[in-house]
């Protein structure tokens, strides 16, 4: 099969930017448990900016479509996604907002624990994604989550839908709402406890994951993928399950893992690479920033590559 790839596609990632409080802890605490921190740490993310930061990285020219405080976090979060590369012309300072925050606990173990609140993402309306249409129109693909208001995300695909751009909806946090917005998305990639979630099967084998991700498919979805933490990610390609293994590494953390994944694949998949391609670059990213402690981890191309020619 002939590929045709084009080298630097154009990412647009609709979604939320948050200031994550990480606080390294020896064991997540039981309900009403208060424990000692080993220490904390204050970096911008969001699971819009973590993607958005992560195709820039990969060699993707990225543009970001989101809401941020007039607070320094959000001043934080811009400067960030400028020194990194990432278009900033649609990420609106809205007056009289906090910048959304979330609280991350991350364990010796490497799992974690998050509570997000909001804030500006809250405030991210349909209209502004409106206001980006020739930027969407223009995109390669565009990649949307569930940070922000459903009505927004929901802008953003039927705009992309309408220009025949790719989409990429990521179901995170896990919402059954979003469900409504399936035959607008080209991939929908839920996790394992999202997938769960949204279609009430249980993926605790190869039949019930193979009968979820077709249920994603008769809800309007044109294609899924499930991640599954350190066992990879699995799609159906001309009806067949067809997994990809994660690459073994040592776990440092895995939080934004999925964030990596999902802005990998999209780079890929805009690139004109086939599904299953682009799953093997997106798990050798994700591993990748599974392997380093800072929640800023994203590898960048040349890194992928190097790690799968190995
Ligand atoms: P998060 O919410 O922490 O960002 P997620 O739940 O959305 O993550 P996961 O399914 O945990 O996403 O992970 C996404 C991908 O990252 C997996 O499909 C896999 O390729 C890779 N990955 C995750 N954990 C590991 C690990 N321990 N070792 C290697 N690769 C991993």
């Amino acid at each position: 099969m002939t590929i045709s790839s084009k080298a630097v596609p154009r990412i647009v990632v609709i979604g939320s930017v948050n200031t994550d409080i990480i606080l390294r802890v020896a064991a997540l605490p039981r309900p009403n448990e208060t424990i000692l921190g080993r220490g904390s740490e204050t970096v911008v993310g969001g699971k819009g900016l973590n993607q958005a930061v992560a195709a820039a990285r990969l060699g993707a020219e990225t543009h970001m479509v989101a809401a941020i405080g007039d607070d320094a976090h959000g001043d934080a979060a811009r400067a960030h996604l400028i020194a990194r590369g990432v278009d900033v012309a649609h990420v609106t300072t809205t007056a009289g907002t906090a910048t959304g925050t979330a609280h991350i606990l991350v364990a010796d173990d490497a799992s974690n624990s998050i509570v997000v609140t909001p804030g500006a993402n809250a405030a991210l309306t349909p209209a502004m994604v409106e206001a980006a249409t020739a930027l969407i129109a223009g995109a390669d693909a565009v990649v949307v989550q569930l940070e922000v208001p459903l009505p927004t995300v929901q802008a953003a695909l039927e705009i992309a839908r309408r220009h025949t751009v790719r989409t990429i909806l990521n179901p995170a946090p896990s919402d059954r709402a979003a469900l409504a917005l399936f035959p607008l998305a080209d991939l929908v990639t839920p996790n394992e406890t999202e997938l769960a979630d949204l279609t009430g099967i249980d993926g605790s084998n190869d039949a019930a994951i193979h009968a979820a991700l077709n249920d994603l498919r008769q809800r309007g979805a044109r294609d899924g993928l499930v991640t599954l933490g350190p066992r990879g990610s699995a799609a159906l390609i001309g009806g067949m399950l067809v997994f990809q293994p994660a690459l073994r590494i040592a776990a440092v953390d895995t939080t934004g893992a999925g964030d990596v994944f999902n802005a990998a694949l999209a780079c890929e998949l805009a690139r004109g690479f086939p599904l299953l391609r682009a799953m093997e670059f997106a798990s050798a990213a994700a591993a990748l920033s599974v392997s380093r402690a800072s929640a800023d981890s994203a590898p960048t191309r040349s890194e992928v590559e190097t790690l799968l020619a190995r």
